[in-house]
């Protein structure tokens, strides 16, 4: 495990916005986590890395004398990039970018070493643990150099939903989003919504009927105004981000105008497709072979 100070960090900007003023703060958590990591000389290491201006431990670094801590020290030593080894990120990153963003600093040019859950508390060795929480010290230091500032935005976005696969699973999904009050795009390879469940008598283990549970359901995604269903049809491409996504979905010919189709039926006897083994069929066994309804 490597525990040598970074050659490559400097004291210049890695951003390319000024000289690179990074404090370094190491928690001892009571003994949670002091018991086991050598803090002091995880605060000497640190201290001898370039660009780290300031390396300090305190007991309780969330405490408000802990952040203030930082705040002070931000000011004072104009400080523009902080890591803190201490718990998860999960724990107390927004504690620790609040006290940055309240002494001037972006809050997104602070990183966080988890050295508690990741390394005190489930290590024993405490020489292994503090050689690893020193590694883990002085990755988050390397990665703070490099880190930009933020700027949060708010976004309008889009609440419909996709639904790929218009099986039980999907038709329940849809149905229950709908619900919900969102524009639902169900999309199924087949030519019918069913999946699976279409093709059994009853269902284990409740040997209730299975066409029983699942044709309401299928026929419900018929008359709900808000899913629009895309049968005989697939997924091509997938683009944008979380809440602006666009889809292309790829509609097969139909051969029916399916406005005015009722589904009578009535076709079917003439059809010469019927003639062909049908594309959705289960085997079991050897022998059986279950088709799907026609
Ligand atoms: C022989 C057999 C017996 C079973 N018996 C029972 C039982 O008795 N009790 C029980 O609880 N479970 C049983 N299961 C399991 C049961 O089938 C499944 O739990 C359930 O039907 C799965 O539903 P689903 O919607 O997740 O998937 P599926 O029913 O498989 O539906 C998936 C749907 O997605 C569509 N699809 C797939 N890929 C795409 C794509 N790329 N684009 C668009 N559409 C796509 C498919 O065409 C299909 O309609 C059985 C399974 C099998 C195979
Ligand atoms: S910052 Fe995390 S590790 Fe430090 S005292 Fe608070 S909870 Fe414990
Ligand atoms: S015959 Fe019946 S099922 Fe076939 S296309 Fe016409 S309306 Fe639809």
């Amino acid at each position: 495990m490597r525990n040598q100070p970074d050659p490559n960090i400097t004291g210049k900007e890695k951003s390319g916005n000024g000289e690179v003023r990074i404090g370094f703060f190491v928690c001892h958590c009571g003994v949670n986590i002091s018991s086991i990591v050598n803090v002091a000389e995880v605060r000497d290491y640190v201290a001898s890395i370039p660009g780290v201006v300031v390396s300090q431990d305190y007991k309780f670094m969330c405490s408000d004398p802990g952040q203030d801590l930082i705040v002070r020290a931000i000011k004072t030593q104009k400080l523009n990039r902080v890591v803190v080894a201490a718990c998860s990120p999960l724990m107390h990153e927004l504690t620790f970018r609040n006290a940055c963003e309240k002494a001037g600093i972006n809050r997104f040019l602070f990183q966080m070493a988890n050295i508690r859950e990741h390394c005190a508390w489930v290590h024993d060795d405490k020489e292994a643990a503090t050689i690893k929480a020193k590694a883990l010290a002085h990755a988050a230091v390397s990665r703070v150099a490099y880190q930009s500032p933020l700027e949060i935005k708010r976004e309008k976005i889009n609440k419909d939903v996709l639904v790929v696969g218009g099986g039980i699973a999907g038709i329940q999904a849809s149905l229950e989003i709908a619900d919900a009050g969102h524009n639902v795009y169900l999309v199924e390879r087949e030519a019918s919504i069913g999946g699976k469940m279409a093709l059994f008598d009853k269902t284990f283990p409740t040997l209730d009927c299975s066409a029983c549970i699942l044709t309401p359901k299928m026929v419900s995604v018929g008359h709900r105004e808000n899913i629009k269903l895309f049968s005989w049809s697939e997924v091509v491409s997938v683009s944008g981000y979380l809440g602006s996504y666009k889809v292309k979905v790829k509609k097969r010919a139909r051969y029916v105008d399916p406005e005015k189709c009722t589904g009578c039926g009535q076709c079917w006897s003439h059809c010469p497709a019927t003639k062909f083994p049908s594309r959705r069929q289960i085997i079991i066994g050897k022998d059986t072979l279950i088709n799907e309804k026609r």
